[in-house]
């Protein structure tokens, strides 16, 4: 069913469209005309108000038949930097960035593979479940695009986000985050003629650092405190100083202890400090989620799905945990039951980035038979 020349061809012209986070318009419109030639209905959500995104997401609706749900299949339309005049180079197996650039395999690959299904469902019309395809705006910048979906145009229970590397390894789980800010207050005074008078916020502050547990806490839990700043001049003592950090974990449980933990070991600190003025010092903590963990079991039929879609494709699906963040934590959480399938691209985020043709073609191998298994047996799974 899959024509690789066709997803090969394709996929080059994709690479050739730049499309950093919030610069997507013009792939959006390349893509929205190419489904509209297909005949399929698209359209573009109001995201881009909230994103800062050139266009909103772009939502394609797939007729099929009727008493069944459809699924929902996302590929993210922006690249990390640095983007500017990608040169493919192609060699026979792979195709690679020339090392100046990075490639935009994360996320063009799982673009490429969903138009080629697209396409392929238009010359086998089979009886197949209607589709939700979606494209997303500005997910290397914190999942905006699939954060501000407007969830009322989808109507899908399950999703398969192509987002990952290898086709074999099929993401069932990924941690939660949250960042965080404590900001010192203390008090400022001249640090020659009167230091007594003032409260030295950046000392309080590294008081806090070093009481702080960050790196790896436990096998499923990280923090870490990636930001600090404070302080004006130096013949001034400082009245203000602040860090920012984030936790990871596929734990909820640990992560609220961890947050616990922060919030304690701040208090304590500014409460006995053994010089105080008024109110002085105080603290401000902020906690913000960033995403949301999932973990959908092995057993789970969505998973056991994929698993046999893997074999019938010729591939020998394992699952496994991602450490950072995706469109699916969104979906998840929004109550969509979401798996991360790899389209084949591999040092992703660097200028060495590049994909095996083969692994690009057994995406669009499962993702195919994947919507194959779904059409015949989704009334068996709602
Ligand atoms: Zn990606």
């Amino acid at each position: 069913m899959i024509n690789e020349e066709r997803l090969l061809l394709e996929f080059k012209t994709l690479l050739s469209i730049e499309s950093p986070s919030k610069r997507e318009g013009e792939i959006a419109y390349y893509l929205a005309d190419l489904f509209e030639a297909l005949g399929y209905p698209c359209f573009f959500d109001k995201s881009g108000e909230h994103t800062g995104s050139e266009v909103g997401n772009l939502i394609v609706k797939i007729p099929g038949k009727k008493e069944v749900p459809p699924l929902l299949l996302c590929a993210h339309l922006d690249t990390v930097g640095p983007c500017e005049g990608i040169e493919v180079i192609e060699e026979e197996d792979l195709l690679r960035s020339n090392g100046k650039t990075i490639l935009g395999a994360d996320d063009k690959a799982g673009i490429a593979v969903l138009v080629e299904l697209a396409k392929a469902l238009k010359e086998n019309s089979f009886s197949h479940a209607p589709l939700e395809i979606v494209f997303t705006t500005c997910e290397e910048i914190g999942l905006l695009g699939a954060k501000n979906l407007d969830f009322k145009h989808i109507n899908a229970k399950w999703a398969l986000v192509l987002d990952s590397e290898n086709p074999e390894e099929v993401v069932n789980a990924a941690p939660s985050s949250y960042q965080f800010s404590v900001k010192v207050f203390g008090k400022s005074a001249h640090a020659g003629i009167e230091p007594e008078k003032g409260i030295n916020a950046i000392k309080i502050l590294a008081q806090i650092v070093s009481s702080l547990p960050t790196g790896r806490i436990d096998y499923e839990t990280t923090m870490n405190i990636g930001k600090i700043n404070g302080g004006v001049y130096v013949n001034v003592v400082p009245d203000f100083a602040f860090i920012e950090g984030e936790m990871r974990s596929h734990s909820e449980e640990k992560l609220n202890s961890l947050k616990s933990e922060v919030e304690d070991k701040v208090r304590e600190i500014i409460e006995n400090h053994p010089h105080k003025i008024d109110t002085l010092p105080s603290y401000k903590i902020n906690f913000t989620t960033v995403f949301k963990a999932f973990h959908i079991e092995e057993e789970d039929p969505l998973a056991r799905m994929i698993r046999e879609a893997g074999y019938l494709a010729g591939l020998e699906v394992k699952f496994k945990k991602k450490e950072g963040g995706s469109d699916a934590n969104v979906f998840n959480a929004q109550g969509i039951k979401t798996l991360i399938l790899g389209t084949g691209m591999q040092k992703v985020h660097t200028t060495e980035e590049f994909i095996r043709k083969k692994d690009l073609f057994n995406c669009a191998r499962l993702v195919s038979t994947a919507v194959k298994l779904y059409s015949e047996r989704a009334k068996e799974f709602f």
